[in-house]
């Protein structure tokens, strides 16, 4: 199999070639002969490939590299990938043909007339996209932005100033700490209960003692629904009521939700969405996008105010905390092309959830395996412990923990990390039920390999 991905690689890098031949002359395309020499020398070599294809024949291929040091990745096509974070991301067949058509620098900006704003370009339909996000997470208005980490960002830039004090969850994502520490801010962290889950209840507590120590109310409270540490899901419902009733304003963290599974904004009673395009929107990094509702917009998206003292001049409508604009290029067309799919793809997350479930009582049957992660799953991404079984295996082995990296990737299953056998994550997101079974069949064999027992 590994052969026909390299193979298309060169056929594509052959086209590519001769795209740039297209472009060297542009634009009546009149080839030198040393240009037409260099054109057809492509279509032969790829003439060549097409017959080993049509006779499904190859030969070797040794290409390895787009260019010097910079290695083909084909994770995705040799490998079953399940790697916590990776799963979402994949792109779509329509954004990765989106990457080959708009990866040239600021490509979205073709058609960029008056007010000069990214969010209000018409063509490629990148307004129209703006307002399908918004309706997509049962918000007002969105933005694309730079990733989850830009969105936190901006609203802490938005609604605090320095010493004012942030709301996080225990488990939160340290991107989330460094955006409210980059704008001067501070953030306290909300215990978790028993069961390793954020409450309303203690999301109260937390305020009250804020506000017993500072004499404040917290700015601003940030929660993710689904952490990225165990993937437990919090109370997002009871955070957003609680932050009703003391009027701070909840940011729901949907980095691990916007575009897997269907998220309504206003109903969880958040004032702010945000998503990570590359983590769950099958977008290349950096994407994300960031919603509100008609209260907050003016306040987050705010417009710049300032002129130059020298020559007068003004920006316009630039929205200030998102730098005027913000993803310019190939990841937003890609992000936009794998919309349809996301949109439609998130109504069969129950589907994702009993394949999930299914992998994760075959991976228990596993004598000694175990789930950290809160059960049952309702999550793709799990945490779990095999302390009691493969790290039995790793302390005598002479590969240690890379045991169970080395018999995986035999198997061609890529994405834990590697050396890890006592705690660790994976996540099955988008595998198709064949590709589960070979998944859980793959863990049992390497068990009973090594006379783990399996029921
Ligand atoms: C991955 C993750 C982030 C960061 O997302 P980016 O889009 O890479 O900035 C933030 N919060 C949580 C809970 C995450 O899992």
């Amino acid at each position: 199999m590994t052969i026909e991905i390299q193979k298309i690689c060169e056929a594509e890098f052959l086209l590519e070639n001769m795209r740039e031949v297209l472009r060297r002359t542009a634009p009546d395309h009149r080839f030198s002969e040393e240009e037409r020499k260099e054109f057809d020398k492509n279509i032969k070599k790829l003439d060549k490939i097409v017959e080993e294809m049509k006779k499904d024949k190859y030969t070797g291929s040794n290409l390895k590299y787009i260019t010097d040091k910079i290695e083909l990745r084909r994770r995705e096509e040799d490998f079953i990938n399940i790697d916590p974070i990776q799963s979402g991301g994949r792109l779509t067949l329509e954004a990765r043909k989106a990457m080959i058509a708009y990866g040239d620098g600021y490509s979205t900006c073709d058609y960029c007339f008056k007010p000069f704003r990214l969010d209000q370009i018409q063509k490629p339909p990148i307004h129209e996209f703006v307002e399908d996000l918004a309706e997509f997470v049962g918000m007002d208005t969105a933005r694309v932005v730079r990733g989850a980490r830009n969105g936190f960002q901006i609203v802490s830039n938005a609604l605090l100033e320095k010493g004012d004090v942030a709301l996080v969850s225990s488990l939160a994502h340290y991107s989330l700490c460094l955006a409210i520490e980059s704008v001067g801010g501070i953030w306290r962290e909300i215990p978790l209960n028993k069961d390793r889950i954020i409450t309303g209840e203690n999301t109260r507590k937390k305020i009250e003692e804020v506000r017993e120590k500072t004499g404040k109310l917290p700015k601003l409270v940030a929660v993710s629904h689904f952490d990225y540490m165990f993937a437990n899901e919090h109370d997002v419902h009871g955070i957003g009521k609680t932050c009703k009733e003391y009027k701070i304003p909840f940011l729901y963290n949907g980095a691990y939700t916007v575009g897997v599974m269907p998220v309504d904004g206003k109903k969880i009673g958040a004032d702010f969405v945000v998503g990570s395009g590359h983590k769950s929107m099958a977008s290349p990094a950096p994407t994300g996008i960031l919603a509100t509702t008609d209260e907050y917009t003016d306040k987050i998206f705010a417009t710049t105010k300032l002129e130059g003292d020298l020559t007068g001049r003004k920006f316009g409508v630039k929205e200030t905390y998102l730098l005027g604009c913000t993803v310019m290029g190939a990841p937003l067309i890609a992000m936009m092309a794998s919309f349809p799919k996301v949109r439609e793809r998130v109504k069969h997350w129950d589907e994702e959830l009993e394949k999930a479930r299914f992998f994760i009582s075959e991976f228990t049957k596993i004598n000694g395996n175990k789930v950290v992660s809160e059960m049952p799953r309702k999550h793709t991404l799990t945490k779990v412990d095999t302390t009691d079984s493969f790290d039995k295996i790793a302390k005598k082995h002479k590969r240690r923990g890379y045991f169970l990296t080395d018999e995986l990737k035999k198997r061609k299953i890529t994405g834990l990390f590697p050396g890890t056998t006592r705690e660790f994550k994976l996540n099955t997101y988008g595998l198709n039920w064949n590709q589960i079974r070979y998944l859980a069949d793959a863990f049992k064999e390497i068990a009973e390999k090594y006379k783990i027992n399996v029921d």
